[in-house]
């Protein structure tokens, strides 16, 4: 497969815009500034941001194991998908395909780029059908989004099926990682070299417990990667957030802790929910939440509001007829739900 050929062709003819920091590099403390009309007075933020985070990339290079060059950083993996979509999808030609039930931002985002969406329903067992997917593609097709652990049924695709959906699909694969690090099963971060046209994406927002910075990274070839780089907006991630996700990285194992605890929680979450008598089936779980049928969803719903639990009501989507989500708190929370749950 060539990358360049599905590349758009405005994409690939553009001259991105270059910035006073991008024209200007290694800078050292004692140099004079006068080149982008900031304020001169230092009070921590005056100055932009590296529009390539060069000091968060390493951090996270190093705690990742994938060179430099292979990541991007965006606001968020919202702004790192709707980057892709921007590179590969011509707007009223092209098509992407999804899973439903799955994230509900890829095809928010497809609707905004104004990009058509095949849906292929996943199985029953919420695994994808291979070759259901394979026959709705067309030359217009692409992009793949494969969310694995999926949210909102928590678990992980089957490896060998994603494998020959990476090798047989004709466009780009998304495989959107945001709670891998909750799972037993492998990242896909260091198989570019083997699958060109795979992309990977993850956050700061779930397992490194920092939603509130917006920081999203893809890993891909740093051929796809130059091209994200030159359609990016220059100063995407701002300095506050890439201190604060530095400082956090740099806590020795804080996040593998709280994984560590999140999934003991998710076990006593899981084993107490078999016992709440209106909970029919609880569905296995890769990542920080579980999802559970019950006998009628909108009123379990409307009953935990009442109580100030706040939870999510999926029974709208395909496939989750009467399915509750829940997202695994602390200790002190889950007990509250669970006792919660038995008094309604
Ligand atoms: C929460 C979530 C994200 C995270 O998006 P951010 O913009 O990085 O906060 C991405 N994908 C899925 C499937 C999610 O559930």
């Amino acid at each position: 497969m060539n990358i360049q050929d599905l590349i758009r062709p405005t994409i690939k003819a553009l001259k991105s815009y270059s910035s006073a920091r991008d024209e200007f590099q290694g800078a050292t403390d004692d140099m004079v500034f006068l080149d982008a009309n900031e304020n001169p007075y230092e009070n921590g933020v005056n100055r932009y941001p590296d529009p390539q985070q060069r000091e968060l990339k390493t951090i996270l290079s190093r705690i990742k194991g994938v060179p430099t060059q292979n990541i991007l950083l965006g606001n968020g993996s919202d702004e790192v998908l709707d980057l892709v979509f921007r590179a590969f999808c011509e707007p009223n030609v092209d098509n992407i395909i999804t899973l439903p039930p799955t994230y509900g931002m890829y095809s928010v985002l497809a609707n905004i780029n104004a990009i058509g969406i095949k849906s292929v329903q996943l199985s029953d067992d919420f695994q994808p059908q291979v070759d259901k997917i394979l026959d709705s593609t067309n030359s217009e097709s692409k992009i793949l989004f494969l969310c694995s652990p999926n949210n909102p049924t928590g678990n992980s695709f089957n490896t060998a099926e994603m494998e020959i959906l990476l090798n047989k699909f004709n466009g780009i694969v998304v495989i959107d990682e945001a709670y891998i690090d909750f799972s037993t099963e492998k990242s896909w971060i260091h198989r570019q070299e083997e699958f060109p046209n795979l992309i990977v994406t993850q956050t700061l927002s779930k397992a490194y417990g920092m939603a509130g910075i917006r920081l999203g990274i893809c890993y891909a070839s740093a051929e796809i990667i130059s091209v994200l780089n030159r359609i990016k907006p220059p100063y995407n991630v701002n300095h506050l957030t890439q201190l604060k996700a530095m400082e956090q990285l740099n806590v020795n194992d804080l996040a593998k802790n709280q994984i560590n605890d999140i999934l003991k929680e998710r076990d006593v979450l899981i084993s107490e929910l078999e016992g709440v008598d209106f909970v029919s089936k609880i569905y296995p779980s890769d990542a920080n939440f579980v999802l559970a049928k019950v006998d009628d969803a909108t009123k379990r719903y409307n009953q935990l509001i009442e109580k100030g639990i706040v939870i999510r009501n999926r029974t709208t989507q395909p496939g989750c007829e009467n399915c509750l989500r829940f997202t695994v708190g602390t200790s002190e929370e889950n007990k509250v739900l669970i006792s919660t749950l038995k008094s309604i």
